[in-house]
């Protein structure tokens, strides 16, 4: 079987594979690149083989940078069919078309700002394109074979991480790979830790936080001491958040410090259509994730979701402690950027990152600790408290990164580590040589081998 690498090397983002045995052509994952625009500019670039010459598609899970390039993959004419878990399929319901909405509307800015070398701006995709793709969209339960291509067969393991994310297992020509796929903590708040990995020739693993443990202390604690201190000066905290699966898990955590008394009783505000709408779906699925339905009627209840874009900006006019949750996480775009400008210049207010910053995102350089930032065209000074909680992150860290190649039953024959940025995978590359002696290589963007 051969293995290429299209994505997800030397960064986080993009992540696609191709795997070609028998004449037939299989692409794992199909994610966006995101973060500095020299990765950007590769969602512009063509497939380096024919899209209709691709049988079939697996998803790991449905965050963009594994899912959002299948509506341009199907609009250069992949007609196969896209497999993935039911849940997956279902987050991609909201995900994809989000994804569309935002590049058409990226486009529209450009061309009335004249800002695009081209004229017109053409997004990326559209939603018709992303409705498309939904349609090639097959869902499948967790633990259960099925063949994507005559003589392959595939399986997908619970992964943590995200409602619906998988490992990929994928056997073809008597040969058998392990896809990691993102792989969540062991101290999610919402999701069970991954299920332990089956045994196979080829292992794939993701190292986003492959050079990085979490601290021990309890992230409870830590979102506990910010709020209280913001709310004690009489500011804001701002959450910049994944709309799904992390806004959930900290507007959780939030209300369970509530009940225990250790933060004011303030409004929480869930400033995020999609992030609703995947609530939606997190309780559709309830019995994938480790709240009861009770707790979740709870959790529901303890936010107060923002529906309209004037309630949004009626948000930026609060003058009493509260916490907004709003998206994006990495503060790269969506109704976030409009609290950001309100409150990073009042040394009140607090902005608290709860996931990983991918380099080149503005998230990234607030963590960093710039002076300002450009917002909309114009410099925003942050003189807010600037502070990230690590332990709330969906990644599972080096420690547990580690813990779960150990639970392979058979030493696999290689270890490819992907998805992380270049110190990251290579740290987890030299941890798993010492502590498992197996043969590990970090490959290059767009490396081809034989596995
Ligand atoms: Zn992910």
């Amino acid at each position: 079987m051969q293995l290429t690498f299209l994505g997800a090397t030397g960064t986080v983002t993009g992540s696609r594979y191709l795997l070609e045995q028998g004449g037939q052509r299989l692409l794992l994952d199909c994610g966006l690149f995101q973060g500095v625009k020299q990765l950007r500019l590769r969602n512009w670039t063509p497939l380096p083989v024919d899209p209709a010459s691709v049988g079939a598609v697996v998803l790991t899970h449905a965050h963009l940078d594994h899912s959002g390039w299948l509506p341009r993959l199907v609009r250069d004419g992949f007609r196969g069919v896209t497999h993935a878990s039911s849940p997956t399929q279902a987050l991609c319901g909201l995900l994809l078309l989000d994804s569309a909405h935002l590049l058409e509307e990226e486009s529209a800015y450009a061309n009335r700002h004249g800002w695009s070398k081209h004229s017109p701006a053409l997004p990326l995709y559209t939603q018709q394109d992303a409705r498309a793709a939904l349609e090639t969209i097959q869902g499948h339960r967790f633990g259960e074979a099925f063949e994507p291509l005559p003589g392959w067969r595939v399986t997908l393991h619970r992964a943590g991480h995200l409602l619906g994310a998988a490992s990929v297992r994928v056997e073809a020509g008597g040969r058998s790979i392990l896809f990691s796929g993102d792989l969540g903590g062991e101290r999610d708040l919402l999701m069970p830790g991954p299920e332990d990995p089956e045994t196979a020739d080829t292992v794939v693993v993701e190292s986003t936080y492959g050079d990085r443990e979490r601290p021990p202390g309890d992230a409870l604690d830590a979102i506990a001491d910010v709020v209280s201190r913001t709310a004690a000066r009489g500011g804001i905290v701002v959450v910049p958040t994944f709309a799904v699966g992390r806004a959930q898990a900290v507007a959780w955590a939030l209300h369970q410090l509530k009940q225990r008394h250790r933060i004011p009783d303030l409004p929480v505000f869930l400033n995020s259509p999609m992030a609703a709408a995947a609530t939606g779906l997190y309780r559709e699925y309830c019995h994938e994730q480790l709240l009861t339905p009770a707790q979740f009627r709870d959790l529901e209840r303890s936010i107060r979701v923002v529906e309209t874009v004037e309630e949004s900006k009626a948000l930026n006019g609060l003058r009493m402690p509260a916490v907004i949750l709003s998206a994006s996480g990495m503060a790269s775009g969506g109704r976030v950027l409009h609290h950001l400008k309100a409150f990073a210049p009042d040394p009140r207010n607090c902005l608290l990152f709860v996931g990983f910053q991918a380099a080149g995102t503005r998230g990234a350089a607030i963590v960093a600790g710039v002076p300002s930032v450009k917002i909309h065209g114009s410099h925003v000074p942050i003189h807010a408290e600037v502070r990230r909680v690590d332990g709330l992150s969906a990644h599972a860290d080096r420690r547990e990164l580690l813990a779960w190649l150990g639970r392979l039953p058979g030493a696999p024959a290689r270890v490819y580590v992907t998805h992380g940025e270049p110190a990251a995978a290579d740290a987890l590359r030299q941890a798993i040589e010492e502590q498992y002696r197996w043969p590990c290589v970090v490959p290059e963007h767009l490396q081809s081998v034989t596995v």
